[in-house]
């Protein structure tokens, strides 16, 4: 018997682990009728770091016209990143994400969140430091590498080797070393000026317009910002509307990291499990007695369904659990990253020094990352639970959890409703 459960176990982890990987999602089909959808997956060859968005990289011109790519910055933050998940998800959307190594580290059950829904996951730098104004050359590759490494280990699996520059200027020497790396690099056609726009709707009225004259292209966005989360269910209606069509950009190979930076991040990963040892919160937690939350249910009836019987979960409540369970993760970053931003920049919301807007910064260890095992797991099922999103929900009341969840085709749009009342207000 106990190798039979060990066995189930295995398997249960193994699912649950060949699902992390951003690279290889297999998401659900869309059964949203009327949905935008994506109309077409790309597979890039990274080899040799081809560059993309003709700002910058006048090469590679491959969208046709009124086709888009859409593509989000400076994440994952909560609440805002999840909006804009859900948004994506309710037109059945996939798109890119450049995420911030500290934020990853900060927030791993959102970022897990993205890549579990099939999105594609890149890199934007450890701590969204302008390359170009570094003193030194091995300065930019260590922002390049540790966002690498952390953006790995937050995710629990590969990322797409694709990176975009913060400010999106690059330098000659990194460029070499993206190419040697096999990272692809991406910069935009369509500027949303997000970070400085502040209206929902004058961020989608600058990108129609932009996109009117040019007639497609790479849509840059960040998640991190409230404004965005609630222009994105706008733009995709109006790219609908307009008769846009999205394309998803995968990568052909999954990206490496280099173990000399993945040590280096590790004092920042404290807490959470190492790549290929996590399991779920189904696996570890178990209601034994008393009333089953809906989360759990469906968690189970999910690990179930794909690789074991129930005993895989008992098993695993021999195993030991993450600590610190108890704690929150802070939400201060979202409202510090956005005031603190400067004109015509992007922010950067992992500065040293600033630790309390950004979890993952030196120091802030035991705070967000304690809850890094539980928080990421649970970010796991999210596609199962989306009664409760990652994260301590803002307004979460005694007798809420209770409720159970919509049927699975209309979770994720009850989902974005109650969260764009809850944080945002009508
Ligand atoms: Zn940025």
């Amino acid at each position: 018997m106990r190798s039979y459960t060990t066995a189930s176990a295995v398997a249960v982890i193994a699912a649950f682990y060949s699902s992390a990987a951003a690279t290889a999602q297999t998401a659900p089909p869309c059964t949203h009728p009327n949905a935008l959808g994506v109309s077409r997956t790309v597979q890039i060859d990274t080899t040799g770091g081809p560059g993309f968005g003709f700002e910058h990289y006048k090469a590679n011109d491959f969208l046709q016209p009124k086709e888009v790519v859409l593509t989000f910055d400076d994440g994952p933050q909560k609440y805002s990143t999840e909006a804009v998940l859900a948004a994506l998800a309710e037109q059945c959307v996939k798109a890119t994400f450049f995420s911030i190594g500290k934020m990853a580290l900060g927030y791993p059950e959102i970022i897990r969140e993205v890549a579990h829904a099939g999105h594609t996951v890149g890199t934007h730098t450890w701590s969204h430091k302008a390359i170009a104004k570094l003193k030194t050359f091995e300065e930019g590759k260590d922002e390049i590498e540790r966002g690498i490494s952390a953006v790995h280990r937050a995710v629990g699996g590969p990322v797409a080797p694709f990176f975009r520059y913060p400010t999106l200027i690059d330098t000659k020497e990194s460029l070499e070393y993206l190419g040697k790396r096999n990272i692809a690099m991406f910069s935009t056609d369509i500027d949303s000026l997000d970070f400085k726009i502040q209206s929902p709707e004058s961020i989608v009225k600058t990108v129609m317009t932009k996109l009117a004259k040019n007639g497609k292209g790479i849509i840059l966005m960040h998640d991190i910002h409230k404004k965005t989360a609630r222009a994105v269910p706008l733009l995709l209606a109006a790219l609908k509307q307009g008769g846009y069509k999205v394309v998803h950009l995968t990568p052909k190979t999954a990206g490496t990291t280099v173990a000399e930076y993945d040590a280096a991040i590790e004092k920042d990963a404290k807490g959470l499990p190492q790549v290929g040892q996590e399991r779920p919160v189904s696996a570890i937690v178990k209601t034994v007695e008393g009333d089953v939350p809906e989360a759990e249910k469906a968690a189970r009836e999910s690990a179930g369904a794909k690789a074991a019987p129930a005993e895989a979960a008992a098993s695993a409540q021999h195993a030991a659990a993450p600590e610190h369970q108890e704690t929150p993760a802070p939400a201060q970053g979202e409202t510090t990253s956005e005031t603190a931003e400067p004109e015509g920049i992007p922010p950067p919301p992992a500065e040293e020094g600033q630790a309390e807007t950004v979890p993952g910064t030196h120091g802030q260890t035991e705070m967000p990352h304690g809850s890094g095992g539980t928080a990421a797991a649970t970010g796991a099922l999210s596609e199962t639970s989306a009664a409760a999103p990652a994260g301590e929900p803002p307004a979460a009341k005694e007798g809420e959890a209770a409720s159970p969840p919509a049927p699975a085709p209309k979770t994720w749009s009850a989902r974005a409703a109650e969260l764009w009342e809850s944080w945002f207000g009508k």
